[in-house]
C-alpha cells in the first residue's frame, strides 16, 4: 500500500476542531433504544453514530443482532438528528444491506479481519465505493494481517479509509478486555502516518472505568478519533454491558480529554526539544555500546563453557539476575514489567551469542 496523501481527505474534509467521534451502543436493541441515545447525542463531538446490526459473538446462545431491521432505525437516527451512521459488516449481504441504507461508514470487525476470504469478499462488494470504511486490528497482534486487510480494500478502488485500534487477545488475563500493544499502533503510524487511526478504548478495556485514560493515552499518541461505546442505561445493555459509558459520561470524557498538539512553531519550545532530543540520542548511543560489550563477555562465557563442555543456559543464575533487576529497576522507577522484557531480550541475546561461539 503507498502511502498517500488522499487517505487522510475525508478526515480532513470533516474540519474538526477535535479527535473524530463515532458514539453509539454496542448493539442496535430496539428502535426507542437506538433512537434515544442518538438524540443524547446530537449537537455534541460526536461525528458518527455506531450500532452493531450483526453482533459477531465468541459463543453461541448471545444476542447475536436484530439484523437488517435496525438500518431502518439507523436511517431514523439520520433523518431526525442529522448524525452520520456506522455499523459492521462482515460479508458481501451486509455490505449490501449497508449501502442500501445509505450507511455512511462501515467497519471491518476484528474477527472478520482475521479472514482474507472474507476480507476480500467485503472489498468486493464494496468496489470503488465513497463510503468511509475503517478496519479494526485482527484479534492477534499481526500487523502484516492488519495491513494486508487495508491492502484489499486499496485495491479495490475503496478511497476513504482507516484503522480503527481495538487491542488484542492473550492467554494470560490482564487488566485489559484486549491488551492495547501500544507500540504496533506506533508501528503502523511511522510506516502510513497519513492513514486515519481511530482508538477503541471500549473493547480494549472491556471497563468503563478505564474508558478515559486509554483515550487519552491514545490521543497523546497522535491518535486521529475515539470509538466509544455509549448507551443511556449501560448496565442493562444486551452485549458489552461492562464497558459501555451514558451519553452524559461520554460528554464529560471529551471535555476532559487533554487535545495536544502535533508540533508548535514556538522557537523557545523547538529549542527545548531538541537539546532534549541530542540527550536522548547520546543515551541511545551509550546503551549500544554497552550491550555491545556485554555480548562479547557473554561470547567469552560461551569460549569458557565450551572448553569445559557446560551447557548454555543456567538457569538458577539467570533468575538471580532477573529478581535482582526487577528490585534494583524499582529505584530507577522501571517496572517490573518493562525490566522483565527487557532482561529477557538481553538474554535471549546473549545466548543467541555463546550458541554460535558453541557450535563454532
Ligand atoms: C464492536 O465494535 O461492537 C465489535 C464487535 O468490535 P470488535 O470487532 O472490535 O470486537
Ligand atoms: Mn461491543
Amino acid at each position: 500500500m503507498e502511502n498517500k496523501k488522499e487517505l487522510r481527505s475525508w478526515l480532513n474534509d470533516l474540519n474538526l476542531d477535535h479527535p473524530l467521534v463515532i458514539a453509539g451502543p454496542c448493539s442496535a436493541e430496539t428502535e426507542e433504544q437506538v433512537l434515544k441515545i442518538a438524540h443524547e447525542l446530537k449537537n455534541t463531538d460526536v461525528n458518527y453514530y455506531r450500532a452493531g446490526i450483526w453482533k459477531p459473538r465468541t459463543r453461541p446462545g448471545n444476542f447475536e443482532g436484530v439484523g437488517a431491521l435496525g438500518l431502518k432505525w439507523l436511517q431514523k437516527v439520520k433523518a431526525e438528528t442529522g448524525l452520520k451512521t456506522a455499523t459492521e459488516v462482515a460479508n458481501r449481504a451486509h455490505v449490501e444491506l449497508a449501502l442500501e441504507h445509505d450507511i455512511d461508514l462501515l467497519w471491518i470487525g476484528a474477527r472478520s479481519t482475521v479472514s482474507p476470504f472474507i476480507v476480500q469478499e467485503i472489498a468486493d462488494a464494496l468496489n470503488g465505493t465513497d463510503k468511509i470504511v475503517l478496519v479494526k486490528n485482527p484479534v492477534n497482534p499481526d500487523l502484516a494481517l492488519w495491513l494486508g486487510a487495508v491492502e484489499r480494500l486499496a485495491t479495490a478502488d475503496i478511497k476513504n479509509l482507516g484503522v480503527i485500534h481495538r487491542g488484542f487477545s492473550s492467554y494470560e488475563k490482564t487488566k485489559y478486555r484486549n491488551t492495547p500493544e501500544w507500540q504496533m499502533a506506533i508501528e503502523l503510524q511511522t510506516k502510513f502516518p497519513d492513514l486515519p487511526l481511530i482508538n477503541d478504548p471500549s473493547h480494549i478495556t472491556g471497563n468503563r472505568d478505564m474508558i478515559f485514560d486509554v483515550s487519552q493515552t491514545a490521543l497523546d499518541l497522535n491518535f486521529d478519533g475515539l470509538m466509544i461505546e455509549t448507551h443511556f442505561d449501560p448496565d442493562n445493555a444486551w452485549s458489552d454491558a461492562a464497558q459501555q459509558v451514558t451519553p452524559a459520561s461520554l460528554i464529560q470524557i471529551m471535555k476532559d480529554l487533554k487535545i495536544r498538539k502535533e508540533s508548535t512553531p514556538e522557537a523557545d519550545y523547538n529549542d527545548q526539544l531538541q537539546n532534549l532530543r541530542a540527550q536522548i540520542d547520546v543515551m541511545d548511543n551509550q546503551l549500544l555500546d554497552t550491550l555491545g560489550k556485554r555480548m562479547k563477555v557473554a561470547e567469552g562465557i560461551g569460549s569458557l563453557k565450551k572448553q569445559k563442555n557446560v551447557a548454555v543456559l543456567q538457569s538458577k543464575r539467570w533468575n538471580e539476575i532477573l529478581g535482582k533487576m526487577v528490585l534494583e529497576g524499582e529505584q530507577y522507577n522501571l517496572s517490573e514489567e518493562f525490566i522483565l522484557k527487557l532482561f529477557k531480550a538481553i538474554h535471549q541475546e546473549s545466548i543467541n551469542h555463546q550458541e554460535k561461539i558453541l557450535n563454532k
